[in-house]
């Protein structure tokens, strides 16, 4: 057995529900011997707002920071006496045994523990162990997301709601900081990334140009495509950053044109004029 979430960022408003039903559930309630009482200013996961883009095509998308519950978890390795993983995966701190270790903040490469001032204890996400343990089936954050932008479940029961998802999506999730080899339990779906986007019009009419296609081919030969709407407007999304791009417009009855731009950031080409045959 093995707890995990997913968690869908295009799904998600931004609406904090998550994040208040975890205050609600940990503040002054203590689930010992999983987690004392939190406190106010102090939280078991926090929500970031990352905003995007420039000008009107701005994007603003909320990802959370979070205990990953890796399989091999640093703070583990570093307090192997004040940390420790039960049979399901999920990574415990122990409330007695971290009490007063504040430098086991440093200790996790997510930047996933916190400080609870109160009790001078280093705190993190339980997953709602204590939740679990009394037979509940979701989390207190998973269950009141209005978006069902929070998918909680088994990664190990190939039946499970949680891992037919991943089994279906697996070419759109991604784990963070794999490169660490710390095994996350989590995926994120449409993480935030650079875009290209722009507005397509006709030279001589000043019209927007319909139904235009547009392909993007990295510098590396990867190529993502998008379509001009009803204004004229296109977006390619999901782009990875820091590459040259060579961006090729094509419409019935206009000549093609070709421009290149670098996905340091999202990227705005503006008005962009072809020209009538
Ligand atoms: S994300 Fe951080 S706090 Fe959570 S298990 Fe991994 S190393 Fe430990
Ligand atoms: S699983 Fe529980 S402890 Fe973890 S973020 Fe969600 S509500 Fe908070």
């Amino acid at each position: 057995m093995r707890y995990g979430f997913v968690f869908n960022i295009e799904r998600c408003n931004g609406c904090y529900s998550c994040f208040l039903a975890c205050k609600d559930e940990h503040t002054g309630n203590d689930h010992s011997p999983i987690c004392a009482p939190t406190c106010e200013g102090c939280n078991l996961m926090k929500l970031n707002e990352i905003e995007y883009g420039t000008g009107s095509k701005v994007k603003v998308d909320y990802v959370n920071t979070i205990c990953q519950q890796c399989a091999n978890p640093a703070c583990m390795a570093k307090y192997p006496d004040q940390v420790y993983k039960r049979p399901d995966g999920i990574v415990i701190i122990d409330p007695v045994k971290a009490k007063g270790n504040k430098d086991m903040l440093k200790a996790c490469p997510y930047g996933a523990i916190f400080w609870n001032e109160k009790e001078q204890l280093p705190v993190k996400c339980t997953m709602c162990a204590h939740m679990l343990d009394a037979g509940e089936k979701v989390t207190r954050c998973s269950e009141v997301c209005p978006n069902q932008a929070i998918l909680f479940g088994d990664l190990d029961d190939p039946a499970s709601e949680i891992s037919k998802y991943v089994a279906e999506h697996k070419d759109e999730l991604e784990q963070l900081k794999t490169g660490l080899g710390l095994g996350p339990a989590h995926y994120y779906r449409r993480l935030p990334k650079p875009f290209i986007c722009g507005e397509v019009i006709c030279d001589k009419c000043g019209e927007d140009v319909k139904g235009a296609k547009v392909t993007a081919k990295s510098e590396c030969g990867c190529v993502f495509e998008a379509e001009t709407d009803f204004l004229g407007d296109f977006e390619v999304r999901g782009l990875p950053s820091n590459k040259e791009f060579t961006v090729t417009i094509e419409a019935a009855g206009f000549k093609t044109r070709t421009l290149t731009c670098r996905t340091n950031a999202a990227v705005n080409l503006g008005e962009i004029y072809l020209e009538k045959i």
